[in-house]
């Protein structure tokens, strides 16, 4: 598409501030705040972004890195590239989240990882026309070099053919609604860990779900990280902190 006809379709506008220039202008980019390392769980802070072995349980994430604090307008940035299929907003975030990984020390958990978006289901896949994650993946991917693997784990269509299943396979669906072809290759054979790329993280109750279904599959012991874009400050920090 010529851009004069991508700036009709989509004005160049800062979803933020809503001045003419950038789709995210440069002093909005300057007011993400950058969240700090801290463990997922309890939401104490923890240097190597691990998550406490007290804190853990058994189908916990081993290392989640979250790069900015979830504000007005971090939901200015996700509607524009959740609903606005402009490659070029796509390119600006995913920009923003690889230099973001770039400074932090979560970068070293990325060696030899195999990079997973968390998928969505077809029928949300259909209307939307795409699944942003995945771009946002194949950004990091190619900037880290990791292979990015969009279909290891899928999504079921939460009410399509739920009277064609029986009552088992609709508690399973219920409880988890991810679950991985039993034809896929186990990738752990080729990579030390797996790194899910979500975009906004709120109990982990989504990255839980899709680890159990990688545990199960793929033995206890695999290493499973997640890439997040946003998270809301924890409600309980103004408490920590004070003296
Ligand atoms: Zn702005
Ligand atoms: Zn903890």
């Amino acid at each position: 598409m010529n851009i004069s006809l991508l700036d009709f379709l989509f004005p160049r506008m800062c979803s933020i501030c809503k001045r003419y220039g950038n789709y995210i202008c440069d002093d909005c980019q300057k007011l993400l705040k950058r969240n700090l390392p801290e463990c997922y769980i309890c939401r104490r802070l923890s240097p190597s972004y691990a998550s406490h072995l007290e804190c853990k349980k058994r189908y916990s994430l081993d290392k989640v890195f979250v790069a900015w604090e979830y504000s007005r307008m971090s939901s200015g940035i996700l509607k524009l590239y959740k609903y606005k299929n402009v490659q070029e907003v796509s390119k600006i975030i995913s920009d923003l989240f690889v230099c973001a990984i770039e400074k932090s020390s979560f970068k070293c958990n990325l060696k030899d990882s195999l990079l997973v978006p968390v998928p969505i289901s077809t029928l949300r896949k259909n209307e939307r026309g795409f699944n942003q994650m995945e771009c946002i993946a194949d950004e990091v991917g190619r900037k880290f070099q990791l292979d990015v693997k969009i279909d290891l784990i899928c999504c079921r269509n939460s009410s399509t053919h739920q009277a064609n299943k029986n009552k088992a396979e609709r508690y399973e669906s219920k409880q988890n609604p991810f679950y991985i072809k039993n034809s896929s290759p186990n990738p752990l054979l080729q990579y030390k860990s797996i790194t899910i790329v979500d975009d906004v993280i709120t109990t982990g109750n989504t990255l839980e779900k899709i680890t159990q279904i990688i545990k199960i599959h793929y033995g206890m012991d695999t290493i499973v990280n997640a890439l997040c874009m946003f998270r809301g400050k924890p409600y309980y920090l103004s408490t920590v902190l004070s003296p």
